[in-house]
């Protein structure tokens, strides 16, 4: 609370310096460090046209000079379907840009950016990306049929259809970080993240939807702020996981993240399987593993972590509490983009050891 335009009370006054006096007596190295520094927004690794396989727009698709002035946010009234794959992700972004040309007769995808349930982002109009990048102009879109909408805004279109249901975490995710990297390229606030509903009568992006809006815009501003980062890595993400041949795939499990995960024998030697994490700047980042937990699984897989002052090792039982998040510890990493999370082979016990996905987060 600010205490400027409030008369305090000799009373008020002792409190204050009580509690600021402890704090520096026994916490004063932590307030120091707690300081956070100002982060560059990570990018959230989109994929191009090229990537997902777009056709050619059927005409030069529109580079205005300026930078939007705000974000609307969509979802595509598509099935909440489980395919959370790169390649699924891909497939949704052609047959949006296929009904966006052949059923509406539109030059090319409607709206600059898509996520996919698996939390895949990707550019949707041509050039959208490599104009988000520079931060200085965007590519005009199709996305929002009322007033000058398409003139000022980028829209991101969510897989799904968000009326009764809630979106998946990894498009969440994603969607915070691709917000927060258009706000930071385009110097926007976070405060200027809308829903297409704001602007016509439409139920777009979904009363659920909607109804995060709110938490969005502050989970932006906390990453803009340089407070927040969380990132899923998976072991089918793409140019993220490394294991070797001894490694192999299963999709058995339902209690799996994603469409599969990694399995390998225990041996007595180093065989690691790792996952690469952009961390945006130095300091503490809780690590969170994903598995899926079988009685057949092995009671201590060690989870590598490659902490700024070396590797650490921490014991995990992959035969319970498979199927969620589980904390692993809170650990200081360096900046970079690097092997972050491993996964070794190296352990006593006898069941599979299981690579499935981590997650790395500061909050
Ligand atoms: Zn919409």
């Amino acid at each position: 609370m600010c205490m400027c335009n409030r008369s305090m009370s000799r009373r008020d006054m002792m409190r204050g310096a009580v509690t600021l006096g402890t704090a520096a007596a026994v916490g004063g190295m932590e307030l120091l460090r707690a300081t956070p520094a100002l982060a560059a927004v990570p990018n959230p690794s989109i994929a191009s046209t090229s990537a997902w396989g777009a056709r050619a727009a059927s005409s030069a698709v529109s580079v205005l000079s300026y930078k939007p002035s705000y974000i609307v946010i969509h979802h595509t009234a598509t099935s909440n379907t489980t395919a959370t794959t790169q390649a699924a992700a891909y497939s949704l972004a052609r047959s949006i840009q296929n009904y966006h040309m052949d059923s509406n007769g539109w030059i090319d995808t409607g709206q600059q950016f898509t996520v996919s349930r698996g939390g895949y982002a990707m550019e949707g109009r041509h050039r959208s990306l490599e104009r988000l990048n520079l931060g200085t102009s965007f590519v005009r879109g199709a996305h929002v049929g009322a007033g000058n909408v398409n003139n000022e805004a980028i829209g991101i279109e969510n897989e799904g259809l968000y009326t009764t249901a809630t979106p998946p975490t990894a498009l969440y995710d994603k969607l915070v970080n691709l917000c927060a990297y258009i706000c930071d390229q385009y110097g926007l606030p976070a405060t200027q993240i809308f829903g297409h509903r704001d602007f016509m009568a439409t139920a777009c992006p979904g009363n659920i939807l909607y109804g995060m809006l709110p938490g969005l815009r502050s989970d932006v501003a906390a990453v803009l702020a340089g407070g927040n980062y969380s990132t899923v890595v998976d072991n089918a993400t793409a140019g993220r996981f490394t294991a070797s041949a001894n490694w192999l795939t299963s999709s058995w499990s339902s209690q799996k993240n994603g469409a599969d995960y990694r399995y390998a024998n225990p041996v007595l030697a180093s065989d690691t399987a790792w996952f690469k994490v952009n961390i945006p700047s130095a300091g503490n980042y809780m690590v969170d593993v994903w598995y899926p937990a079988d009685p057949g699984y092995n009671t201590s897989t060690p989870y590598i972590v490659a902490t700024s002052s070396g590797n650490q090792t921490v014991a995990v039982n992959q035969t319970t509490n498979g199927g969620s998040w589980r904390n692993i510890g809170t650990f200081n990493l360096a900046a970079g983009d690097y092997n972050v999370v491993g996964v070794s082979r190296w352990t006593s016990g006898t069941g599979y050891v299981i690579a499935d996905a981590v997650r790395v987060r500061n909050s």
